[in-house]
């Protein structure tokens, strides 16, 4: 009766580890392995189940999917797992050479809640390998009799060196398998074209959450920068192009004063160990990100774009979003911001004398958007020359008067030289185009932007400190906690059992 008791108590210490790491809502797991911090540092193939599939491939950031559907049995499956790796290393994680281009996955299709999803694919050996972008799989693994043409089967993929040269045929691309990370010479540069920017929003939202991870580490919360960063997370609740920033910085905001309160400026109440205080816990874009990489903004150069470049798409995307009577709100709550907390002395300086410089405040958002580009456009100015004599620009991404005519030829009216004659309507136009629709067109896409968002969507939205995750997580601790210490009483029960008639007959 006690071993059948324990038995019962083990299955149900296994079963609930189980659960816990095939949930689909158990991204941290998802994400180290990503990051190579598995026990298996070789793993960095992202495993799809029945359950996470949809959701891991409609939320990645990536252009396209690798899905390879293996078995664990199959002996050729585990040979070529070495070489299947040795290409997801490239481009999986945020250790990954080119992160964002492909996303490597893989489906046992020898596990029994897999079977639908490998037969809606029409698997007919192991492994077998597809290609498409991430969104075509969505849903095309749940429903049979989806079109499937976007989808392609890798017929040769069957050593590392073949499967990258079919992926490098397939996208015009010249990745190696010994490439190091920023050896980015294969980047996208061509700024002529208006699709780029749709990836920035990743962009974005990578340096909403980096600016607030520097604000809390370099201790920029003050009493007299406080009412500046509140002002900023008003605008970004309001008018932040990505809904899960919108969401948490309306949860800091919530908390701020509870966290920040306007006396405890002189006993530092407000923090805690680490010195990010409270708001530390708060992952004011959600779970996943900040990611560890750029999209739009990355350099070909270990030290080049990044996040200021992400800040001003941020700032950008926030000027074209206001209304006229937001507008001179907007103006000097951004430029406070980059005063108080861009933590370039140089940048701040300079861009807080073009802010006193305006005399009169903005009555309509179309003046303060054409303010904020004009203004960008003299740092670049400034920058040309300075980059062209230190020789420290991108090669790749070259300041430039932007926007240059191969994005908007409506834009100039005439040019002569440097001197150009810009049509500030359609000037007003594009940037509302460029850094408006397009820059959300993706997030629209895969549902994370309006209020259509999807079961994952909002699971995104559900940053770590939530209260629901915490108790959850709490609760499983105790459960598995109490099944253990269960277990090892029955077990010194049944022990003490048997000990007991040794000691009668002897
Ligand atoms: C507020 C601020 C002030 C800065 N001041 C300085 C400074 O004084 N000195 C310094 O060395 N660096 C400064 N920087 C950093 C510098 O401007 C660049 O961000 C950095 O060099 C990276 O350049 P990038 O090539 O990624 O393009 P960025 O200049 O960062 O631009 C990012 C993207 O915005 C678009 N863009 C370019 N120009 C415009 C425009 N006029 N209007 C709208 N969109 C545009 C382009 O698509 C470009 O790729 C500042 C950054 C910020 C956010």
């Amino acid at each position: 009766m006690s071993s059948t008791l324990c038995l019962l108590l083990l299955l149900l210490i296994l079963s609930l580890l189980t659960v816990t790491i095939s949930s689909p809502g158990s991204r941290s797991i998802l994400r180290a392995v990503n990051s190579g911090t598995a026990a298996d540092l070789r793993d960095y193939a992202v495993d799809l189940n029945v359950t996470n599939f949809d959701a891991v491939l409609r939320d990645t950031p990536a252009t396209y999917a690798v899905v390879e559907f293996f078995a664990h049995w199959c002996p050729a499956c585990r040979n070529y797992k070495p070489h299947y790796e040795k290409v997801a290393r490239l481009f999986n994680g945020p250790e990954a050479v080119y992160p964002g281009m492909i996303l490597m996955t893989r489906v046992d299709c020898a596990s029994k809640i897999n079977t639908k999803l490998c037969d809606n694919f029409s698997v007919s050996h192991y492994p077998m390998l597809f290609w498409g972008p991430p969104s075509k799989f969505v849903s095309a693994g749940s429903e049979p009799k989806q079109e499937k043409s976007d989808i392609q089967v890798i017929d040769n993929g069957r050593t590392a060196d073949r499967l990258l040269s079919w992926i490098n045929k397939k996208m015009g691309s010249s990745f190696g398998l010994d490439d190091q990370k920023f050896e980015n010479d294969h980047l996208p540069s061509n700024a002529s074209d208006p699709g780029q920017i749709a990836r920035a929003v990743y962009d974005v939202e990578e340096a909403t959450s980096t600016a607030f991870e520097i604000i809390l580490e370099h201790k920029m919360i003050k009493s007299e920068t406080r009412a500046s960063l509140v002002k900023f997370l008003q605008l970004m609740v309001a008018h932040h192009p990505s809904r899960r920033c919108r969401k948490g910085s309306a949860e800091v905001l919530v908390n701020f004063d509870d966290v920040y309160p306007l006396d405890a400026w002189s006993d530092n109440r407000h923090e805690d160990q680490d010195g990010k205080g409270a708001l530390g816990n708060i992952q004011i874009c959600g779970r996943d990100v900040p990611r560890g990489y750029w999209m739009f903004c990355r350099g070909s150069k270990n030290d080049t774009r990044g996040f200021s470049c992400g800040l001003w798409v941020l700032l950008h995307s926030l000027s074209v979003r206001i209304e006229d009577g937001e507008s001179s709100f907007a103006f000097s709550t951004i430029c406070d911001f980059v005063h108080n907390f861009f933590i370039c002395e140089e940048c701040r300086q300079h861009f807080y004398d073009m802010c006193s410089r305006v005399s009169s405040p903005f009555n309509k958002s179309r003046d303060f958007a054409l303010w904020l580009w004009s203004a960008h456009n003299k740092v670049n100015e400034r920058l040309i020359k300075e980059e062209a004599s230190l020789g420290t620009g991108d090669p790749k991404f070259p300041k430039m008067i932007w926007p240059p005519r191969q994005l908007c030829s409506s834009c100039y009216r005439s040019q002569k030289n440097n001197d150009i004659d810009w049509d500030e309507d359609a000037v007003f136009n594009f940037l509302t185009n460029y850094y408006g629709k397009t820059l959300v067109s993706l997030n629209k896409d895969k549902g994370l932007n309006g209020n259509d968002g999807t079961n994952a969507a909002l699971e995104d939205l559900v940053p770590s400190t939530n209260a629901i995750v915490v108790p959850l997580g709490a609760a499983l601790a105790i459960a598995v906690a109490s099944c253990a210490f269960g277990a090892l009483a029955c077990y010194w029960r049944s022990q003490q059992k048997s000990r007991k008639p040794r000691r009668t007959w002897s």
